[in-house]
């Protein structure tokens, strides 16, 4: 980052140095002034009547009664000898009553001088000042930090607004094709603005990345800056909101001015809902006034400049639905780009990205970590890599196995390993049972997602146990009976419980409610009961891009009813046949927690084998669905498909 005001600039950030250094050069010039002088006693002129002894000698012309009077200072001692010269020791000795004794027996007059003069006296003055100056200039230097603007002012905090050259290119980003396109025209706009101001061509002035955290927002942002080769100016909406009032809307005037005298350039404002949340979004009445004025500061900027001025805004957010419409009307953030999280392709890319900068080994499989990392965004894969790196290098390998990979995709899954944390006996038993009935109820439901891993060891905070579930491939749709399939998996945990512990735990809470916004979405979205029929009860979430908040019910109170209804119903239903499957396997489940107890963790494959040994040994056909082919003939399959529609 460069630093747009250099002069001064080191010691506005360092006071502490600055202080030590003026209090060195203070000390300096009181040794010089003072204290040599006082050391010396009488000036050059004067050396000839004046002599050095040593503080024994000193005391033997005392003895000897050779001096007439005696002055003792805090550091030295000055007399006046017998033939009238300044005699004086360069020290004394502390401590020393002799000298006193002696003196008194001599009858030799004495008395005491300070050695302080006006400038020591003045510097005793000065002291408390000068502290408190110093703790001003320590804390008003933090305050400003932390604020981005001067304690005295507004004026100072254009000190704060700062700008970077980003190295990043299109390259770094990867697994977000359809993003990149909608900002190249950005990239060339700010490279070429005469071309497309001559023409008159409109180009948007602000854009709004949209995507869950972690997925490549500000990385992309940064690229654009890159690809044009333009200074990239970074703020975070939240900074704004712990300023005092007037600040933000200051700092976000000096960005501007910064910006358009640095243009063509772009500016970066993260999360931006931490400023632009909606008005009548009623989230706190009474208002924030910082943030509304660092709104409308924000509001009357982008208005302020014609779109000949080659300064572009970008903004991320991650809830766009809570954003100001404001914000987006035509002049402002009038385009969004959904920087979306990846599919499998993307991942690839992504891990492709990442792993440059580690070293790999011949046995890594992207694509095996790409499988495993479905809902990941671009931070958690980025995070993956580098903590197989770690492990590896804890292992002190040379490289980062697959192995490696696969742990930190767990980790990254589940949370950190809590080895340490051990659960009780009881929970241990409960959780057994619990995991095992998701996995079973997995693995014998057609269209459920299959088992990859089950566990019983505690991993991150919440979770005791997990059941890991293998998307075969990336689901952007979903058939109606994978949806059934999936509440039955989710009610299978609980449902182990009732069975075979005969009481329930809170453990089952969340899947519940799992299970229950499916039902609901079903109803409410797919048009997939026969409660409202195909009529849509919730619109889906895009309709925030038009603006518009509020979410009052558009659907009668009966359809409201018949839809509770139909959910208990629905659940009730399901939960029945679950519990009828647990028990019709429960030879399998009890192995199942058998081996969990044994090993903690089961794989996939141990739970179907699990399952079918005991469904041979009763004589049951098998439900346990054969995949044996993989996402690789599938793919074959479906390249080969369009390969045949081509034709
Ligand atoms: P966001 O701004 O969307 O929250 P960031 O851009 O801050 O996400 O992403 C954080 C880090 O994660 C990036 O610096 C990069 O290392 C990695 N990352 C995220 N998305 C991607 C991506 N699409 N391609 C490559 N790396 C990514
Ligand atoms: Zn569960």
């Amino acid at each position: 980052m460069q630093n747009q005001d250099n002069n001064n600039n080191f010691f506005n950030q360092n006071p502490l140095i600055t202080f030590a250094i003026f209090s060195v050069v203070v000390i300096l010039l009181f040794k010089v002034l003072v204290g040599e002088d006082s050391n010396n006693i009488v000036s050059n002129t004067q050396m000839k009547h004046t002599q050095k002894v040593s503080y024994s000698e000193l005391k033997h012309l005392v003895e000897t009664k050779n001096v007439s009077k005696v002055d003792i200072g805090q550091s030295y001692i000055r007399a006046v000898s017998a033939d009238g010269t300044t005699i004086y020791t360069t020290r004394i000795v502390r401590g020393d009553t002799k000298l006193i004794e002696e003196l008194d027996k001599q009858g030799i007059e004495y008395s005491g001088f300070s050695e302080t003069n006006w400038f020591t006296e003045m510097f005793g003055w000065m002291l408390p000042f000068l502290i408190i100056m110093s703790l001003w200039m320590f804390f008003a230097g933090r305050m400003q930090k932390s604020m981005g603007s001067g304690l005295l002012g507004v004026g100072s905090s254009k000190k704060m607004v700062s700008s970077e050259k980003p190295k990043t290119k299109f390259d770094d980003v990867a697994g977000v094709e359809e993003a990149k396109e909608e900002v190249q025209e950005i990239v060339d706009f700010l490279k070429f603005p005469e071309r497309y101001v001559e023409i008159g061509a409109k180009i948007p002035k602000g854009v709004l990345l949209v995507g869950s955290p972690g997925t490549g927002k500000t990385l992309l942002a940064k690229a654009v800056a890159g690809e044009a080769d333009v200074p990239f100016y970074s703020v975070s909406g939240s900074s704004f909101i712990e300023m005092f009032v007037g600040v933000g809307a200051a700092r976000v005037r000096d960005l501007f001015e910064q910006a358009k005298k640095d243009a063509p350039s772009i500016i970066f404002i993260d999360e931006i809902d931490a400023i632009g949340k909606s008005r009548n979004a009623g989230a706190n009445m009474g208002g924030n006034d910082e943030r509304e004025q660092t709104l409308n500061q924000l509001l009357a900027e982008m208005d302020g400049f014609g779109t000949d001025t080659p300064v572009i805004i970008l903004a991320a957010t991650n809830r766009p639905e809570i954003l100001d419409s404001a914000l987006m009307r035509p002049g402002r953030f009038d385009r969004q780009v959904l920087v979306d999280k990846p599919d499998f392709e993307g991942r690839i890319k992504i891990l492709k990205v990442h792993v440059k900068d580690v070293k790999i080994d011949d046995d890594v499989e992207l694509e095996e970590v790409a499988r495993l990392t479905a809902g990941l965004a671009g931070a958690d894969l980025a995070n993956v890599v580098n903590e197989a790196a770690l492990l590896a290098g804890r292992k002190s390998q040379k490289t980062v196995k697959q192995k490696d990979l696969f742990e930190a995709v767990e980790r990254a899954l589940a949370g950190l390993a809590k080895k340490s944390r051990r659960i009780n006996p009881k929970e241990k038993k409960i959780v057994a049972y619990h995991e095992s009935g998701h996995a079973l109820l997995a693995e014998i439901t057609k269209g459920a997602k299959k088992v990859s891993k089950v566990s019983i060891v505690p991993r991150g905070l919440a979770a005791l146990g997990y059941t890991l579930n293998k998307p075969e491939e990336d689901k952007f749709m979903m058939q109606q009976h994978e949806l059934w399939a999936e509440v039955d998996v989710l009610l299978g945990g609980r449902a182990a419980e009732e069975v075979f512990i005969k009481e329930i735990s809170t453990g089952a809470g969340n899947d519940l409610e799992r299970a229950t916004d499916i039902i609901k979405s079903m109803v409410q979205t797919y048009g997939m009961s026969d409660v409202a029929g195909l009529m849509v009860l919730e619109k889906s979430r895009q309709s925030f891009l038009g603006g518009g908040m509020g979410s009052a019910r558009e659907y009668s109170d009966k359809i409201a009813q018949d839809m509770d209804e139909f959910i208990k119903k629905s659940l009730d239903e399901r939960y029945k046949a679950v519990i009828a499957s647990l028990q019709e396997y429960n030879g399998a489940i009890e192995e199942m927690v058998k081996l969990l107890y044994k090993k903690e963790n089961i794989t996939g494959n141990e739970v179907r084998d699990i399952i079918m040994e005991f469904e041979k040994a009763n004589g049951m056909e098998s439900r346990v669905e054969d995949h044996s082919h993989d996402i690789e003939e599938e793919l074959k399959a479906d390249a080969k498909m369009s390969d045949e529609t081509k034709e």
